[in-house]
């Protein structure tokens, strides 16, 4: 999934992201063919990068890209699907279905007991958030303080080198280095990262990229089908979309981190990371009223670098499961707007996805997108009817985790089943291998990321004071 972007604004005003999964060096010529709204203004340097970028970690969606059938007989669909062969591309707009009720503000999410009232949307101000779709400047007051509490976390941040766009090909050096664990090109994780749910056939539902004009449908299907999922949310999104962001929370599914611009994070300071975690974390508690801790990197694109400053700002990594390079849980379903990829090879890769979920001994987290048009069309069309004919465990990432969804917010996380700080919804290892115990000092050694600490949350904003246990791994 890694590869190369461009970064765009859409007729519809929504961002365009163009990447290519191709595992192919030569991935298509993704600056021509990146979308339908090619009159794209790249941001800088993404352009040139855009060619050139490749991951060998998507080597799945790849096969069926230019799919112009299934290769699979398709039993399940939902009666008013969009026929595949019009989930293009180059589709015309249909109207979108309306949110399906307004939560009111002041309200109580009866999902989740002790959660503070619901903020009133309208006090979204985009004048106080940072630009839309850029990556925010550091000089803030709220990214400075970001910075310091990072500081005091006690979380050691490795000192690894930011990487430059176009993915593993044009970082051979830092792609072969495995000491810095970037998932992107070895696949590699850590006892931090959540990339799979641990009961066998159980699927942590993720939707990225959104809120969207096209996530309402989504969420009126998933209501309808008792079907819950975590949607990893754009911070510039959430300015633009307060209402359905709202929704989402308020009709139980999890709320979680996906970036304020969608960059590739590894090509970014400590201190834009900083800004773009914070400013995510900030725009969902300012609409919700509570503050996510699991994120998902734009592209699956982390480090020990970017791990550790996650870690440090209360955010539990989560990504999609990687049985090895050739078999990663990525319906491609993003592509299918750009034009890189098929409805038809998304099936197709969905059809591989439910065979791998039959082979493998765990649950699984599989990369979908609440973005666009074609990816809303086939997640209500095809994919989850035929999940759940599949017989599939559907449910957030937090609850595949067997944990209740208060502790997916630091505000309603009681902490007694889920420490906070490195964010807690996953727990670590004791007992490994060079596994010892120190207060604000992280190992930064080549296996130092695992970390786990209790007392405070790192989330808390305002928080100064970090009790900190840290185990290595
Ligand atoms: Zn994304």
């Amino acid at each position: 999934m890694l590869a190369s972007t461009i970064f765009a604004l859409s007729l519809t005003g929504l961002p365009v992201y163009a990447q290519s999964s191709s595992a192919s060096s030569s991935a298509p010529a993704s600056a021509s063919s990146s979308s339908a709204v090619s009159s794209a203004v790249a941001s800088s340097g993404a352009a040139s990068a855009a060619s050139s970028g490749a991951s060998s970690s998507a080597a799945v969606s790849t096969t069926n890209t230019e799919a112009t059938a299934l290769t699979f007989s398709l039993t399940v669909t939902n009666p008013t699907a969009v026929p595949l062969a019009s989930i293009t591309a180059n589709e015309t707009s249909l109207a979108t279905i309306p949110l399906p009720s307004t939560a009111s503000p002041g309200a109580t999410n009866t999902f989740l007991s002790g959660a503070p009232a619901l903020p009133n949307p309208t006090s979204i101000v985009s004048s106080n958030y940072p630009t839309l779709d850029k990556v925010p400047p550091t000089d803030s007051d709220e990214v400075q303080q970001w910075i310091a509490e990072v500081a005091a976390s006690g979380i050691s941040i490795p000192n690894i080198t930011q990487t430059v766009l176009g993915g593993c090909p044009a970082n051979a050096e830092a792609a072969a280095d495995t000491s810095r664990c970037w998932w992107s090109c070895t696949g590699c994780v850590r006892d931090t990262d959540v990339q799979e749910c641990p009961t066998k056939l159980t699927w942590g539902l993720t939707y990225d990229d959104g809120p969207s004009f096209y996530t309402p449908n989504l969420l009126t299907y998933l209501t309808a089908n008792d079907l819950s999922a975590t949607f990893f949310t754009v911070g510039s999104r959430c300015v633009q979309f307060p209402n359905t962001l709202q929704e989402e929370y308020m009709s139980g599914h999890q709320i979680a981190v996906h970036t304020w611009s969608h960059p590739y994070l590894t090509t970014l300071t400590n201190e834009q990371v900083i800004a773009e975690l914070g400013w995510t974390k900030k725009i969902i508690k300012d609409v919700t009223g509570v503050t996510p801790n699991m994120m998902r990197p734009p592209y699956g694109d982390i480090d020990d670098r970017v791990r550790n400053i996650s870690i440090a700002m209360g955010l539990t990594p989560v990504m999609w499961t990687r049985m090895n390079a050739t078999a990663t849980f990525d319906t491609d379903d993003f592509d299918v707007h750009g034009g890189l990829a098929s409805s038809y090879g998304v099936l197709n890769n969905w059809e591989n996805i439910i065979t791998h979920a039959n082979e493998i001994e765990t649950g699984f987290i599989v990369l979908e997108h609440d973005l666009f048009e074609e990816t809303v069309q086939l997640a209500t069309g095809y994919i989850l009817p035929s999940a759940m004919n599949q017989s599939f465990d559907i449910k957030p990432v937090i609850s595949c985790l067997n944990k209740p969804m208060s502790d997916a917010y630091i505000e309603t996380n009681d902490n007694s089943t889920n420490p906070p700080a490195a964010s807690g919804a996953v727990t670590l290892s004791s007992g490994a291998p060079g596994s010892a115990s120190a207060t604000g000092a992280a190992s930064n050694s080549n296996s130092g990321v695992g970390l786990k600490v209790s007392g405070m949350s790192t989330a808390l904003t305002l928080g100064g004071l970090f009790a900190l246990v840290a185990l290595f791994l």
